[in-house]
């Protein structure tokens, strides 16, 4: 049995750990806020208070979501089960943003990386933890460098098209006193200049995406006649690996309220994937058809291909900025991983989702959902460019 002087120095160890926690607690730089499994505050640090101008009194034993409210970057209030505190609390699971903002006390928005992680006890979750930062000035760096990206992309493009159109006219004009091998540097040429013209428009796309610009103006359209449209136009790559491509619709199809533009580039970008990542010989299936889990209130397309699939521990990166995953790189070096993060921004940002399963060497499917009610609008100046026409060189190809 601990003597008295033992138990009384175990208590003044116990409670100089609890200060130096306090003190140590208090000292991060960065935002922190502690909450209990219903989402009430139990602590939030010095530098918490600063960000938000808030008073800890404000604040302790009240819901975070009540408090602290989350917006968007047009400063459109986040649902409460949308935050990521609840999403932490609710799938035990660690959440990362830095796609929100949070409202101070006198109701100004700031951008904010918001990391938020249960707190698990053994078997038990007792709570959650959010931590963040002020990111305003790394945004300002993050739109600097768009508009940069946006403002050469921009400079590039009269050259390549003049090199495109002079190309096409050379080839014209002496086509009959060149050789088949000259001819052949020629086409060399053309498709090189194609291939940077599709990297401009993408990284054009990119940053009107990033920079907010894009316009949502969405129509009543009846989406068989895109698909149909650019199967024909892809009809050369689906002929040269003898493909089959099988299209499934749901009889009778509705139209649907979508932006047609950008319904196109949603669709091209995943037809021609599965085109390209296909093996020779495979079938390539398109469905559009309503989404049974939700009662038909929502339509499901897909895309299928029995192709080289993606690598399982390269899956979580596929819908990042320029990845591509190994053995892609080996089956088509021309391409530029644009375009499926391009297709996820504008399926998100017009109010749908895309997700995919794949198994390496034996196929992919991707899978776009969007509201039968359609695409949310959206006022912006900018609509997207092409950025995959047909790549090949003919006395008919259009350009640019
Ligand atoms: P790109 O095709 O130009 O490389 P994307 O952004 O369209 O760029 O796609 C990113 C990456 O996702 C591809 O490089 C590839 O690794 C993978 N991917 C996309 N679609 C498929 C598919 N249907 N089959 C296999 N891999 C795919």
């Amino acid at each position: 049995m601990a003597s008295e002087p033992d138990k009384f120095s175990s208590k003044q160890q116990l409670s100089q750990e609890r200060v130096q926690y306090d003190v140590i607690f208090e000292s991060i730089g960065d935002g922190m806020a502690v909450m209990d499994i219903d989402e009430n505050v139990t602590m939030v640090n010095r530098q918490a208070e600063l960000l938000l101008d808030y008073k800890k009194a404000d604040v302790l034993g009240k819901k975070w979501s009540s408090v602290v409210p989350l917006v968007d970057g047009e400063g459109n209030k986040i649902p409460v089960s949308r935050r990521p505190s609840l999403i932490a609390l609710q799938h035990r699971t660690r959440v990362t943003t830095t796609a929100y903002q949070y409202t101070r006390s006198d109701g100004s928005f700031f951008p904010v990386h918001i990391t938020a992680s249960p707190v698990i006890v053994g078997e038990k979750l007792t709570g959650a933890v959010v931590i963040f930062q002020d990111i305003t000035k790394q945004k300002e760096i993050d739109k600097a460098k768009t508009e940069f990206v946006s403002l050469a992309s921009h400079q590039l493009r009269t050259p390549l098209s003049a090199i495109a159109w002079h190309t096409e006219l050379l080839k014209k004009k002496i086509k009959d006193r060149l050789n088949p091998e000259e001819l052949k540097y020629l086409d060399e040429i053309y498709q090189s200049n194609r291939h940077m013209i599709n990297l401009v428009n993408a990284l054009l796309n990119v940053s009107r995406i990033e920079l907010g610009k894009l316009g949502i103006n969405p129509q009543l359209i009846d989406l068989t006649t895109i698909v149909k449209s650019l199967l024909e136009e892809l009809t050369p790559q689906i002929q040269e690996k003898h493909l089959t491509v099988k299209e499934n619709y749901q009889q009778p199809l509705p139209k649907i309220n979508v932006d047609e533009g950008l319904m196109r580039i949603i669709l091209q970008n995943l037809l021609s994937n599965a085109i390209k990542y296909s093996y020779h010989n495979a079938i390539v299936e398109v469905k559009i058809q309503p989404d049974q889990k939700e009662k038909g209130e929502s339509i499901i397309i897909s895309v299928s291909d029995e192709g080289i699939g993606i690598p399982a521990e390269q899956k979580q990166q596929i819908f990042n900025k320029l990845f591509r995953a190994d053995n892609a790189v080996n089956e088509a070096p021309d391409g530029n991983g644009l375009g499926l993060y391009i297709t996820k921004a504008i399926v998100e940002e017009s109010g749908g989702s895309i997700w995919f399963e794949s198994e390496e060497k034996r196929g992919t499917t991707f899978y776009v959902r969007f509201p039968t009610k359609g695409m949310k609008p959206r006022a912006g100046a900018k609509s997207l460019l092409d950025m995959r026409r047909v790549n090949r060189y003919n006395k008919d190809t259009e350009m640019p």
